[in-house]
């Protein structure tokens, strides 16, 4: 149900917490983060339960600091609240970490199709097909932007998606349609997330991305295009706040 994807100059395990935190109002029946440590892994925790669990789970495990991630709070529709249906879902090769809010309408033709080709599945969710299918797409394009292009199109239903490839270490891309996704502007760290709360507190400066476009962020670069890859126009705004 909320969604925070970080690169940037302090650490990310921070910022994803504190930006879940910010959307907690939300509801929510589990929690997750991805995050490409210093040592260049991708380094994933998921629990069921709130999401005190989960930072109680990452103090205790002690994580590398790292600057580039992806943080999930999952409100159940396809596959009971579980730890392993809790989001990061990963690609089949356990470099790719994905996450996803909303309802993949066409999950089952896609799920069978990728059974058919041999890949296997860890969760209930609809969300895991999507994962398998990017890190599928990773394979032939070994570019997570280009992998993105290769699966929106394909989803019905509705879907914010972020993903993060240990290969590409400094990027999280990212897609919607018929869900909310806003891109926040820093200084040396950029942001995206389901709702501005989430990174308000290090930034008022924000971007609104459309439905279906695909978006990527690096701690200093913003790119916005369609589902097919060509640019598009984006408009800048001041988040007004009163905390
Ligand atoms: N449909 C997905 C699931 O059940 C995502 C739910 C959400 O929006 O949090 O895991």
């Amino acid at each position: 149900c909320g969604i925070v994807g970080y690169v940037g100059v302090n650490d990310s395990i921070d910022v994803l917490l504190g930006g879940l935190s910010r959307l907690e109002y939300r509801g929510y029946d589990s929690a997750g983060v991805a995050v490409i440590d210093q040592t260049g892994t991708m380094r994933t925790r998921k629990r069921a339960g709130k999401l005190a669990i989960l930072a109680g789970d990452l103090k205790a495990g002690a994580m590398q600091e790292s600057h580039t991630g992806i943080g999930h709070t999952r409100w159940a529709t396809h596959g009971a609240p579980t730890d392993g249906n809790a989001h990061p879902h990963l690609g089949d090769d356990g470099k790719l970490a994905l996450i996803h809010n909303g309802i993949i309408e066409n999950f089952s033709p896609l799920k069978q199709e990728l059974l058919d080709e041999g890949y296997t599945f860890e969760s209930e969710t609809d969300s895991e097909v999507a994962a398998v299918l990017l890190g599928r797409e990773y394979r032939k394009t070994e570019n997570l932007r280009e992998a993105f292009q290769n699966i929106v199109a394909r989803l019905d239903g509705a879907f914010t998606l972020l993903a993060v490839h240990e290969n590409e270490p400094g990027l999280v891309v990212g897609a919607r349609r018929n869900s909310p996704l806003v891109i926040g502007l820093g200084q040396g760290e950029n942001f995206l997330a389901s709702d501005v709360a989430a990174f308000v507190e290090y930034t008022q400066s924000a971007l609104a991305i459309g439905q279906d476009q695909i978006v990527s962020i690096t701690a200093d670069k913003v790119e916005v295009t369609d589902f097919f890859g060509a640019p598009v126009e984006v408009e800048p705004f001041e988040i007004q706040w009163d905390a």
